[in-house]
């Protein structure tokens, strides 16, 4: 947890005078959105993201009274008294959850918090042009409801050259315009390191924070935050010409030694890694062979002495010797994906404090 809230705090520093939330939807990709909330918490976060009403039920319980927590997609019909019963404030992103929100205010006789967000070009949430246009021309669209912030977000932030930032930049702060005394949110992880006209008044960085590098093609900034390690059940000697796995795609090109290790696709080991994986142990990189099964890999450790890779060895599948991006690469995904899909079996092991720990570089995840 060390190099989570050192990464948050190297995110916040980007931007001084804004202020930093933390994006924990999908269970904090996957590292455990309680555990790390309490982390950032404890090092000055105050405003949260997730994405459904179920995960901001489960996050606001585990975080300080003064935390505010956002619900990016908004009350489902017939949920919004749910967000008051349990404090969470939503992002309303169209012309129905903006009435039904303006409904409850009216009805509750005060006003309720949100934040509303807008599509500068994404085309995915957020109110168009033209429904702001008729937002702000009823006059009464927003009656009752106190925004707390006005959002977008941004396409191809990763790419700090696609013309695009420059276009959803140039959009939002028309939109803006039209809500001038609304504080603003547009930068995720990526959108950060565009710049400071990027940064508005609130940061919503979530990969960053989990080790993901937020500019393609550069160094990566952040610390590593996940290593994913699996044991081994078996070991075997196998002849040339013999195949591992499903399909027998992969036939040895002669006596290999073939390791089964106890990840597979159901914990995130995608079967897009078939025959492209690799796996490390003493810092050595060993190629996986044959396709991914849902609970096993096969693990080609012909090149290290037997004694070294026994049943009960654990070896390395994201370290820093193969960062989560790495993994990503050689599955055809993003690291994104990678984190999201590790699944629920593996015993997760938070390593460092919430305090300013720069020591300890890693959370464990072990399957054994
Ligand atoms: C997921 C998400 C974020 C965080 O994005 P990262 O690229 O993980 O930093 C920020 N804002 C919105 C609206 C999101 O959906």
């Amino acid at each position: 947890m060390g190099a989570v809230c050192s990464n948050y705090r190297l995110l916040r520093a980007q931007a001084p005078l804004a202020e930093c939330a933390a994006v924990l939807k999908a269970d904090a990709y996957g590292l455990g959105a309680e555990a790390v909330g309490e982390a950032l918490a404890a090092q000055g976060c105050r405003l949260f993201f997730v994405a459904h009403l179920e995960e901001g039920i489960v996050l606001r319980a585990a975080l300080p009274a003064a935390a505010q927590v956002f619900v990016l997609h908004g009350p489902v019909p017939g949920s919004e008294r749910e967000f008051l019963r349990h404090n969470l404030v939503p992002v309303l992103n169209t012309p129905g959850q903006i009435d039904a929100w303006r409904a409850l205010a009216r009805s509750v006789g005060r006003a309720l918090p949100a934040i509303l967000q807008v599509d500068s070009g994404m085309a995915r949430l957020g109110l168009t042009p033209v429904e702001v246009d008729a937002l702000l021309e009823r006059g009464d669209g927003l009656r009752g409801i106190a925004l707390r912030y006005l959002m977008s977000h941004l396409a191809c932030a990763e790419e700090q050259a696609h013309p695009m930032n420059a276009a959803q930049l140039a959009r939002f702060t028309q939109l803006r315009s039209r809500f001038p005394a609304v504080p603003a949110s547009l930068a995720n992880s990526s959108g950060i390191f565009l710049g400071p006209r990027f940064h508005f008044d609130l940061l919503r960085p979530g990969a960053a924070l989990y080790g993901i590098a937020p500019v393609a093609g550069a160094v990566n900034p952040m610390r590593p935050v996940v290593r994913l390690q699996a044991g081994v059940i078996q070991v075997r000697e196998i002849e040339g010409g013999a195949s591992v796995g499903y399909g027998a795609r992969y036939r040895a090109p002669g006596r290999r030694r073939i390791a089964t290790i106890a990840a597979g696709y159901a914990d995130g080991w995608l079967r897009s890694l078939s025959g492209r994986g690799s796996a490390v142990i003493d810092g050595k990189k060993l190629p996986m062979v044959g396709t991914v099964s849902m609970d096993t890999c096969a693990l080609d450790v012909t090149d290290l002495p037997a004694a070294r890779v026994q049943p009960g060895t654990l070896v390395d599948l994201i370290c820093a010797d193969q960062p989560v991006d790495a993994v990503a690469a050689m599955a055809g995904t993003i690291g994104y994906e990678i984190l999201t899909s590790l699944g629920s079996r593996y015993r997760r092991r938070y390593i460092g404090g919430a305090q300013n720990d720069e020591t300890s570089a890693h959370e464990a995840a072990t399957s054994v």
